[in-house]
């Protein structure tokens, strides 16, 4: 089906009955709600990209909490801002953090881009954050289109257009800008996000409640779960992550991950990818490290069930076998055995401390 534009008879009572519903319904509280400064705005941005707003708003505070200002984050060590984003995912989101609160705070003075072509120009800053940013920052006139944005704008006015193809894509942006009240910007896009996450929610709207049903398309034409429609399903790979904590005396093998894939940057301990399940014993296991990995004698003191993680792509099976050795062997690099101390302060990805955090095997009273 083609599309050139919305329905005009429906964009001013869209219009209208969103901000009448903000102005006297919307209860949604968040802490950078209304907020003005850039570094605050674009922090609670990045931290929201992929990321649901209830594990984002700890985050946020804790990081407001320990660099308030651009110039505190540009001067923090990477190894501490890793730490404290453990737990978030998507870890490429906070190497770009870093990047881009050095170079605003290096060279610009610490000052914010305030045009939208500038903040767009930001590392780790798309469409939607510079859009956040301009207009809740600035009063600037763009609009924010993300996942809610989209979905209200598909059900009430009825578009039957795949949301992530070409086409998609562009008539979504271009109605979300037709859509804008170019006058106060900056409450219209919170207007409109507030409403997709509250009301016109992903599953079980509330369509009874809604000031927006008498002019919603999907509505009288019970196509509500239907819209947004999707063109693509996303392929998932599948790996085996299987990892040996390695424990020498009071050394733990960590070693930090390497090249482009998942988790860079991050810390885990000694890997082995599989290409397919495997299933491990004492025994396995005890020959495996012998083999592949020179060492002598290694004591296979747990093996843990299979544990799963999706991410967008992938889907992670891995299991962790605890092998504690006597001699550590020429084959893994010397730099890799760390103290409990100084493993503390490392950052490891959720697969990794989801399972010590289950187990309760603190690394710290190893
Ligand atoms: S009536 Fe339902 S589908 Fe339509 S805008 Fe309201 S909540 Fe969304």
């Amino acid at each position: 089906m083609a599309y050139s534009s919305l329905h005009k008879n429906q964009i001013t009572p869209f219009q209208a009955g969103l901000l009448a519903w903000n102005k006297k319904e919307n209860k949604r509280q968040m802490p950078w709600k209304g907020e003005k400064e850039p570094y605050k705005i674009w922090l609670s941005e990045v931290i929201l990209q992929q990321t649901r707003v209830e594990q984002g708003l700890a985050y946020y505070e804790r990081f407001i909490k320990k660099y308030p200002t651009i110039h505190d984050l540009a001067l923090a060590n990477d190894e501490a801002v890793f730490k404290l984003w453990e737990g978030l995912g998507y870890y490429s989101r906070c190497r770009n953090l870093l990047a881009t609160a050095r170079f605003i705070s290096f060279e610009k003075a610490g000052v914010f881009p305030k045009s939208y072509k500038d903040i767009l120009s930001l590392k780790g800053v798309g469409p939607y954050t510079a859009a956040a940013i301009a207009s809740f920052a600035y009063q600037l006139p763009h609009a924010v289109l993300d996942g809610n944005v989209i979905r209200v704008i598909a059900r009430y006015f009825g578009i039957r257009l795949a949301a992530d193809s070409t086409e998609g894509k562009k008539f979504f942006q271009a109605s979300a800008e037709i859509l804008l009240d170019r006058d106060a910007p900056h409450i219209y896009n919170q207007a409109i996000m507030d409403f997709g996450a509250t009301v016109c929610k992903p599953l079980s709207p509330n369509c009874l409640g809604c000031p927006l049903q008498k002019g919603c398309a999907a509505f009288q034409q019970q196509k509500v779960n239907e819209l947004p429609l999707k063109k693509k399903k996303v392929a998932i790979t599948k790996r085996w992550f299987y990892y040996f904590i390695l424990y020498s005396g009071n050394k733990i093998f960590i070693q930090q991950r390497q090249g482009k894939d998942i988790w860079h940057h991050l810390h885990e301990f000694y890997l082995f990818e599989s290409k397919q399940s495997i299933t491990w014993t004492k025994k396995k296991a005890t020959t495996w490290l012998e083999k592949e990995c020179a060492i002598k004698k290694p004591v296979i003191k747990f093996i843990s069930a299979e544990r799963k993680q999706q991410l967008t792509h992938q889907l992670i099976h891995g299991v962790f076998i605890e092998a504690h050795i006597d001699e550590i062997p020429q084959s893994l690099p010397a730099d890799c055995w760390h103290s409990a101390k100084k493993i503390d302060k490392l950052a490891f990805p959720r697969f990794i401390t989801s399972f010590l955090a289950e187990k309760k095997l603190t690394l710290r009273n190893t």
